[in-house]
């Protein structure tokens, strides 16, 4: 299965700067076998975590996150691109494997002490992810695990979240 998936994901060279091999997961989105595996996958891994929110990081977290919220039966938080939350907000700024960005999470999205699970489709350096942990940390959320369906282990993120737990489907 591990290899199917891998085979769904296209590879972009040079996208969207030079140097950059882009991991395109469009691919595996659009073919209904690949991402219902995906899904289920991700999700039976936390069928009895106890989840009580599902974190989705703009944009290609929304997918993943969305489906695994549905499967697990909880809410899905989203972590959004700085200007489009349109109530109070916590915003982290943090560098990208391509440049640098912030992200924004509504104030009154996740209340203290309740156990999120973080999704992305890919964890690359970890800036990302770790930017995420600021804002929920700001919010007392108790982050079970960071999951993606692609990690590329070179760059190191998963050292970047320490002490929190990552898991991926797919190593690159
Ligand atoms: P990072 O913050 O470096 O871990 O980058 C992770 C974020 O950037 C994820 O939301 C990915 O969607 C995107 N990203 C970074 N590098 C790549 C890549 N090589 N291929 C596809 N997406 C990437």
């Amino acid at each position: 299965m591990v290899e199917r998936l891998k085979k769904s994901i296209r590879d972009i060279p040079d996208f969207p700067k030079k140097g950059i091999l882009f991991k395109d997961i469009t691919t595996l989105c659009q073919d209904p076998v690949s991402f219902q595996r995906t899904v289920d996958l991700l999700g039976h891994r936390y069928i009895n975590q106890k989840i009580d929110l599902v974190v989705g990081i703009e944009a290609r977290g929304f997918v993943i996150g969305a489906a695994l919220a549905y499967k697990l039966g909880t809410g899905v938080v989203l972590v959004r691109k700085p200007g489009k939350l349109p109530h109070k907000t916590h915003k982290a700024t943090y560098t990208l494997e391509y440049g640098e960005d912030s992200l924004e999470i509504h104030q009154d999205a996740i209340k203290k002490g309740q156990r999120v699970l973080v999704a992305d489709d890919l964890l690359a350096t970890g800036g990302t992810a770790n930017a995420v942990v600021e804002l929920l940390e700001k919010l007392g959320a108790d982050i079970v695990e960071f999951s993606f369906i692609v990690e590329l282990e070179e760059l190191k993120g998963r050292e970047k979240l320490a002490p929190h737990k990552v898991f991926s489907l797919l190593q690159y």
